[in-house]
C-alpha cells in the first residue's frame, strides 16, 4: 500500500483521538483535533451512525497502525511475528512496536514525534551500542545504549526535543542521560507502560478472521 502523504491531523480526527503525530504542535492551541474534534470531510459533522463489530476492530487497528506510522504490510508483519511468540499476542504486538528504534528515540526525547524519529534514524543520527544504525524498524534490545552521533549533537531539532522531554517524560523501561545525549533500554516495556488508549485484543480478533 502506498505511503500516506496527506495531512496527519486528519488521522487524529478520523480516529477520534490525539495521536501526537506532529510534535510540538500537538501540545499547542494549533492542534486540529482540539479545534475541530469531528471526523474530516464533507460529512464529518454528521452524527456518527452505529458501527459494526468489524468496524470497531478495523478502527482500532487503523488507530494503532497510524500511531506508530506503519503501512498495512509492515503492521501485518509485526502482527505475524507477535502471533508466533509465546504469551498474549496483542501485548507482544505492542511490545514489538515500542521496541522499534524510531519509537525508542521518540520515547527517549531525542525527537518530537515518531515521524521525526524515523526521518532522523534514516539519516543516521543515532548509534546503537556505538554503531550507526539507519533502520527505523530495528529492534532495540534490553541493555542497548542509544546515543546521538557526535556530528548530530548540535542539530537544533534534537536540542529542542530534549528540552521538551520533561513535558512527555521518559518511560520507566528506558533511562535517559540527557547531558551525555544517550539512553539505555533497562528492560522490556510492559503493557502498563503504554498509556495511550489501545484495545489490542480487537486487532487480534480482526486479523484472526
Ligand atoms: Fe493530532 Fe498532533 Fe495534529 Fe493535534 S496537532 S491533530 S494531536 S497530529
Amino acid at each position: 500500500m502506498a505511503r500516506y502523504t496527506g495531512s496527519v491531523c486528519r488521522l487524529c480526527r478520523r480516529e477520534n483521538l490525539k495521536l501526537f503525530l506532529k510534535g510540538d504542535r500537538c501540545y499547542s492551541d494549533k492542534c486540529a483535533f482540539d479545534r475541530r474534534g469531528y471526523p474530516p470531510g464533507q460529512h464529518g459533522q454528521r452524527r456518527r451512525g452505529k458501527i459494526s463489530d468489524y468496524g470497531v476492530q478495523l478502527r482500532e487497528k487503523q488507530k494503532v497502525k497510524r500511531m506508530y506510522g506503519l503501512s498495512e504490510g509492515q503492521f501485518r508483519l509485526f502482527f505475524q511475528r507477535a502471533d508466533r511468540q509465546k504469551g498474549i499476542t496483542g501485548t507482544n504486538l505492542l511490545v514489538q512496536l515500542e521496541c522499534r528504534l524510531d519509537n525508542v528515540v521518540y520515547r527517549l526525547g531525542f525527537v518530537n514525534s515518531r515521524t521525526q524519529g524515523r526521518h532522523f534514524v534514516r539519516h543516521s543520527h543515532f548509534l546503537v551500542n556505538g554503531r550507526k544504525v539507519n533502520i527505523p524498524s530495528y529492534t532495540v534490545e534490553v541493555g542497548d545504549i542509544i546515543s546521538i552521533r557526535e556530528k548530530s549533537r548540535t542539530i537544533q531539532a534534537i536540542g529542542d526535543a530534549l528540552d521538551a522531554v520533561v513535558r512527555r517524560g521518559v518511560p520507566q523501561w528506558l533511562e535517559l542521560e540527557k547531558e551525555g545525549m544517550k539512553g539505555v533500554m533497562k528492560m522490556l516495556p510492559v503493557r502498563e507502560d503504554m498509556t495511550m488508549p489501545m484495545q489490542e485484543q480487537l486487532i487480534v480478533e480482526l486479523y484472526s478472521k
